[in-house]
């Protein structure tokens, strides 16, 4: 359903303390996936991975700096903003910050309605029980529709965020980290509702989060990012059981009970991600990665076909 081709973000800024040297952070830096209808991809990596712009590139939040964005086989991302609308309702996205994300002086009522104006989903007669509906799927009652966000917890908030992305009748949500600022004990009701919400509707969803434990619950296949490049995509099932590239091992054996001696061979991560400003040489993953050769400083290793799975790595040649 939506297919990704060589997607580029890099944004240029300025070098304040050296003054003219325009800087360039390579946000997302080539990347290739696709999500089938009613399937979940898992984009997964530390924070400065480039897997929120990613979401945002998509949705065309942003503009890329290259590449493509094929929704049922046609480019959406060089259409016109006036032809991008007729198409905006199928793409939705759920915020990770159900407290940001909801304009506090509005009714719930009214936040559920101003998607059903713009994009015309309903007849305004038909806005009050769209409404409950609405609600009633993500699992609040008729009285929350004259409340305000304040009055609601935070797991609340986060569905009536999955409500107003509900609104329009999506094809495709983007999840951005849905639960990471969510309580532990709400974190699972949340994940459940958006997979219940998957089989009832055929929904795809790209699912962000830094939290493993979170994309093995949820996701079909999984792309693993660092440094604004996918290092190992495959299905979630295998690619759990049996990682292959070291950053994947690393993060796995980050998850408590999982064993870092066991996955890494006793080897460690070392460091934190570099800046992507100035990206390393070869393997971006170069300077932490406790399997590096020679080969890894000079020569980029590319995301290859390997037993049944894709990874970027020179360990698999
Ligand atoms: Fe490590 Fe080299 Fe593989 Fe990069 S290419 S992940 S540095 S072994």
């Amino acid at each position: 359903m939506i297919e990704v081709r060589n997607l580029k973000k890099h944004f240029v800024t300025k070098n304040s303390l050296f003054g003219d040297e325009p800087e360039v952070i390579h946000a997302v830096n080539g990347i290739d996936f696709t999500v089938g209808n009613g399937e979940t991809l898992g984009l997964v990596g530390e924070s400065g991975s480039g897997k929120s712009t990613t979401g945002r590139l998509v949705l065309r939040l942003l503009e890329p700096t290259s590449g493509s964005i094929l929704l049922d086989g046609k480019d959406i991302s060089t259409i016109s903003s006036r032809d991008f609308r007729k198409i905006r309702k199928d793409l939705q996205m759920v915020f990770q910050n159900p407290y940001s994300a909801l304009d506090y002086k509005m009714t719930i009522e009214d936040i559920l309605i101003q998607p059903l104006q713009i994009h015309k989903i309903v007849p305004p007669l038909e806005y009050k029980t769209e409404v409950y509906r609405l609600l009633d799927l993500v699992g609040l009652d008729k009285a929350s529709a004259r409340k305000f966000p304040h009055e609601f917890s935070g797991g609340q908030r986060q569905r009536i965020g999955i409500a107003r992305a509900l609104s329009t009748k999506p094809r495709f949500i983007v999840c951005d980290e849905p639960v990471s600022a969510l309580d532990v004990s709400v974190q699972s009701q949340i994940l459940n509702l958006t997979m219940d919400l998957q089989k009832e509707f055929g929904l795809s969803y790209l699912f962000i989060a830094h939290d493993l434990h979170v994309i093995k619950h949820v996701s079909d296949q999984v792309a693993i990012m660092y440094l604004g490049k996918i290092v190992e995509t495959g299905n979630s099932e295998e690619l759990f059981n049996r990682p292959m590239h070291p950053y994947t091992k690393a993060l796995l054996a980050a998850v408590p009970g999982q064993g870092e001696h066991k996955l890494l061979g006793g080897r460690r991560l070392e460091g934190e991600i570099p800046s992507s400003i100035k990206l390393p040489d070869g393997c971006a993953f170069h300077t932490r990665c406790p399997y590096a050769m020679d080969i890894c400083k000079e020569s980029i290793p590319i995301l290859t076909e390997r037993e049944g799975r894709k990874v970027a790595c020179h360990l698999y040649p």
